[in-house]
């Protein structure tokens, strides 16, 4: 019972509070007296070998086979103060299925359960008491300060009991079924007695001197230099910025990336930054490789300079200068190496782990309130100067869409929320992060999942630029990449395949950056297919669209809004025997969510009067003399000929469309008057009539008739 008794205060503290042992019992007896008599409570007489834990749980539901529960925080420490976690989940029907601030939900199966009247009873197996586990196969390590461990943890509820013991977590390997952690004896002992499975690697106490680093990976000297160097090499669009200045004094430089680069322009803005750890050397080298990359293809790779021309990117290759200066002291004596939080004193220790450090969600799991632990949080989000820094830059810059940090050397490409076990809430916003995240993964082949998949941790720099703005219209959506190369210090060899692959990447979130909803369906169009511009339409046309990203389409004819689809596929049934023969235009706008994304316009000629020509006059069979005006009833056409006797006599372009025909020139007798219409020189309809010619002849002698007879009549008498 000693070394239990040991190890699980140290435990108990760890868990999430400082409670000591004394102070949780009166605590638990409280709860007790108050949860008993509530129905949603149930008892639950937890048993192994000669041990008896008695614990009043939340019951938050049951059915035939599972009882499900909640452990608070004091809960927990309490049952695991006795049990091993890792031994009762793999040996019993237990089964921690969600973690959150303060408390576990568990299912237990009924199996595993015994009634006795309102109570229950769980029998463990003996082997899970922590008093039971021989503690020899490690007992070697005792005194050992900096052990390099390979933890086994089968799932990400497990994974996070390994986290939130406050273990330095340096890297992971799904595929395996491990974490890599850098422990002393004391941590190790107590992942041992949790029940988990550990692998000793190496001992590094005292023999870090070998991971001196190369020449290959950058000094901060180096990268200051560096970035004055790119600064005269292209002034035209790299600038050198201050983010301010680290608790020791130093600078944060950064560098801005743009056309017009002395100038703030409404451009889409991006943020890229690297070494919030001071031991994540390689996350340097990408950062300044995404430097390079960009100002010496700029001018010669269109991509490149489109990017560079519309937006504005921001890369901040050393967030954390003290802890890399410290690191890299270390040098062949070793005293720095492997270092990660930054150079801010606190109670009892040095260093805050700035990735625990934002203010979204800061304080819960996967952090610690424990000035000496690795992922120490601070003692209030921001206090840190160097994560305030990264603050005020972001909120002085509210067009920064992506954010993208780089970390080692887990191989993953992660996306909010890393606090919660929750998806986002907002379902674009969570395909968003997942199709970008993916298509960056898709360029370096590491793992690419939501943050907390693999453990929770909270105060991190992507759950804080998400969680801050994501009832913005436009979030910041965020990413963290950790490197591969299995270790801190990897071989330089690995160093050009790692910068290009992730480069690409880069390169494709800075693409992303106009409007990372682009990625939902590309960028949003909304195209008639039909009528097509300049056709001729009539009577009722069924206007078609094709579409991407809207779910709304407005129909518009000579800019008066006729008609709103909400349905696809997008259609208008437009009755263009309500509008003048002639040329209309008709205008398909595109929303999402209300919010204007794309149109599209063809302009139509409506023809709806049929073409037809007609003479009305003379008429058909009339006789006619002299010169006589011959005219016509038209429509739809531009041009009339006129014919007498077939034969071509007039050409008429303007209405009405007349022809003062001279019938002195025809005999007398029947003509054939013929019309054709035309629109262009296109025939469409045409009439024809015969008239009977009488002229002068005819009316002479009509007229000797008349002097003559009365003189012959005259002449008989
Ligand atoms: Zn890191």
């Amino acid at each position: 019972m000693s070394i239990c008794c040991a190890y699980a205060k140290k435990e108990v503290k760890d868990m999430k509070g400082k409670i000591g042992i004394g102070a949780f019992l009166a605590v638990l007896l409280i709860l007790s007296t108050t949860a008993a008599g509530l129905d949603n409570t149930v008892t639950v007489h937890f048993t192994a070998g000669d041990e008896t834990v008695t614990l009043q749980l939340e019951k938050v539901s049951e059915d035939q086979k599972v009882v499900t529960v909640k452990f608070t925080d004091t809960d927990m420490a309490l049952f695991q103060y006795y049990f091993a976690i890792a031994k009762v989940v793999e040996f019993a029907d237990f089964s921690v299925t969600d973690i959150r601030s303060g408390y576990y939900v568990v299912n237990m199966g009924k199996k595993g359960l015994t009634q006795n009247g309102i109570d229950y009873i769980m029998e463990l197996p003996p082997s899970v008491l922590k008093k039971t586990i021989d503690t020899s196969p490690i007992s070697s390590y005792q005194g050992k300060e900096l052990l390099e461990v390979h933890v086994y943890a089968k799932d990400k509820y497990l994974r996070t009991f390994v986290a939130i013991t406050g273990v330095d977590i340096a890297g992971v390997d799904l595929k395996k079924g491990y974490l890599t952690v850098l422990v002393s004896y004391e941590d190790l002992l107590t992942l041992y007695l949790s029940g988990f499975t550990v692998e000793v690697v190496s001992d590094l106490t005292g023999g870090v001197g070998t991971l001196q680093l190369e020449s290959e990976y950058y000094t901060y000297p180096e990268v200051v230099t560096e970035l004055s160097q790119i600064q005269t090499d292209h002034p035209s669009i790299a600038k050198k910025i201050s983010l301010g200045t680290s608790y020791e004094g130093r600078d944060i430089p950064g560098i801005k990336l743009s056309d017009n680069v002395g100038t703030e322009e409404s451009e889409p803005e991006v943020f890229i930054c690297a070494l919030h750890h001071a031991r994540e050397c390689a996350t340097v080298n990408v950062a300044m490789y995404i430097i390079n990359y960009l100002t010496t293809n700029y001018g010669t790779d269109p991509y490149v300079t489109g990017l560079v021309d519309n937006r504005e990117i921001y890369i901040i290759p050393v967030v954390n200068p003290d802890g890399k200066v410290y690191d890299d002291s270390g040098g062949s004596s070793g005293s720095g190496l492997m270092w990660r939080k930054n150079r801010q004193p606190c109670s009892g220790g040095i260093g805050t782990d700035l990735n625990r450090n934002y203010s979204y969600m800061w304080g819960g799991s996967g952090s610690s309130g424990t000035c000496t632990n690795d992922i120490f949080r601070g003692y209030s989000p921001f206090d840190a100067p160097e994560t305030a820094a990264v603050r005020d830059f972001f909120n002085a810059h509210p067009d920064i869409n992506v954010l993208l940090t780089y970390h080692s050397y887990g191989a993953l490409v992660l996306w909010p929320w890393g606090y919660t076990y929750d998806p986002i809430a907002d379902a674009n916003d969570r395909q968003v992060h997942e199709i970008m995240g993916n298509q960056y993964n898709s360029y370096v082949n590491y793992t690419a999942q939501q943050a907390s998949d693999l453990y929770i941790t909270s105060g991190t720099t992507d759950d804080w630029s998400y969680g801050i703005t994501q009832n913005d219209s436009m979030p910041c959506f965020s990413f963290t990449v950790e490197l591969s190369g299995g270790e801190f210090y990897p071989p330089p060899s690995v160093l050009p395949t790692m910068c290009a692959n992730n480069c690409e990447g880069a390169l494709y979130f800075i693409d992303c950056a106009d409007n990372p909803y682009k990625v939902l369906g590309g960028t949003p169009y909304v195209t008639i297919t039909n009528p097509s511009d300049a056709q001729t339409v009539s009577g009722t046309v069924l206007v078609t669209t094709e579409t991407s990203g809207v779910d709304t389409v407005e129909f518009y004819i000579d800019s008066v809004l006729k008609y709103t689809d909400n349905t696809a596929p997008y259609e208008y049934s437009w009755d263009t025997t309500q509008y003048a023969d002639g040329s209309h235009t008709i205008t398909a706008k595109g929303y999402a969510s209300g919010t204007f994304k794309a149109q599209d316009e063809v302009t139509c000629t409506v023809s709806n009067v049929s073409a037809y020509v007609t003479i009305t006059n003379p008429l058909n069979g009339q006789t006619v003399s002299g010169t006589v005006l011959i005219t016509t009833n038209t429509a739809g056409v531009d041009t009339v000929k006129f014919y007498i006797d077939g034969k071509l006599k007039y050409t008429d372009t303007t209405a009405p469309y007349e022809y003062s025909w001279n019938t002195k020139r025809n005999k007398n007798g029947n003509h054939t008057i013929l019309v054709k219409g035309y629109v262009g020189s296109v025939f469409k309809d045409d009439d024809q009539i015969t008239v009977n010619v009488q002229n002068n002849a005819s009316i002479a002698l009509l007229s000797l008739l008349v002097l003559f007879i009365p003189a012959a009549i005259y002449k008989r008498r």
